[in-house]
């Protein structure tokens, strides 16, 4: 039987409720600097209203090497109740110092140590940069489909300006890996549905995660976009998070719009618009499908 694997443990894929498919809890990183946050409290704080928001389960992408902390992790989980699903895995090559040792990892070494973080996380992170894949990049794409290969668990790809998808899915098909599998984050950074279709008829996940950031494009942008690609038939392929993944962007850190804008605000506007079926196959159905391995 397919499972997802949750920090608290495996669940069944209908036990996943609606998901926030892009959150981070923590992220610690030399790209960000002064927008870094590591506190478990205020992490607790966060979930909690976007557990109160109606989310039952999100996905934390912070991989390892940035502040990533399952201790962390299992402790919100306990404290909120929400189901956290953790990530292996590497970011892009920006989020890494010129001296960090994982850059001098062999890809064996790399897909060993996906592969053991697997026993507590659920989906494998890489990162590509803008229209180019870095060779450290291209080094943890071999790795994540050496550990999927042993493991089974999705691969979630962190897009650059939403660049690059339909050459990564050809990238992990050449690597073994189904385009099923992999599900590319920040399609929605280009805001292009002709794109996005043709990277859904490739058999890719979708995941739009940029409600609430005013300053680069409204909400009704991206609601534009999921409304295009329901009606090209694309609906099933559809992921949102909310990738709140700086202190700026949390309350409790002072900042805003909050983990919970994407439940609290676009979910609900989602639902009047394009309607509440739509809803439940991009917040539930959906995700339960592209997590469970
Ligand atoms: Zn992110």
């Amino acid at each position: 039987m397919p499972t997802v694997r949750t920090i608290q443990g495996d669940i069944a894929p209908d036990e996943l409720g609606p998901c926030d498919a892009h959150e981070h809890l923590f992220l610690v990183t030399p790209a960000q600097p002064g927008d870094e946050y590591s506190d478990v409290s205020k992490a607790v704080e966060e979930a909690e209203t976007l557990r109160s928001a109606g989310a039952q389960s999100v996905v934390d992408w912070t991989p390892i090497g940035l502040g990533r902390d399952l201790e962390g992790l299992l402790a919100v989980s306990e404290a909120t109740g929400l189901r956290i699903v953790a990530a292996t895995g590497l970011h892009r090559d920006a989020h890494y110092a010129a001296d960090d040792p994982l850059r001098a990892e062999s890809e064996d070494a790399l897909a060993d140590r996906f592969a053991a973080d697997l026993e507590r996380c659920g989906i494998i992170k890489v990162g590509a940069s803008y229209h180019t894949i870095k060779a450290f990049e291209g080094k943890a794409f071999a790795a994540a489909a050496a550990a999927h290969d042993r493991v089974g668990a999705p691969i979630g790809v962190h897009l650059e300006h939403g660049t690059m998808g339909l050459r990564i899915v050809e990238r992990f098909r050449q690597l073994g890996v189904p385009s099923e599998r992999v599900i590319l984050a920040h399609v929605d950074r280009n805001p292009d549905p002709g794109e996005h279709a043709e990277t859904a008829a490739a058999g890719a996940w979708l995941q739009l995660d940029g409600p609430g950031r005013t300053k680069y494009w409204p909400d009704s942008t991206i609601l534009g976009l999921i409304a295009e690609l329901a009606e090209r038939g694309h609906g099933g392929r559809l992921l949102l998070g909310g990738d709140t993944g700086r202190r700026s962007m949390l309350r409790a850190y002072g900042g805003g719009p909050g983990m919970d804008y994407l439940f609290a605000r676009f979910k609900p506007r989602l639902e009047r618009e394009l309607g509440r079926e739509l809803s439940d196959q991009i917040f539930v159905a959906n995700p339960a499908r592209a997590l469970a391995f």
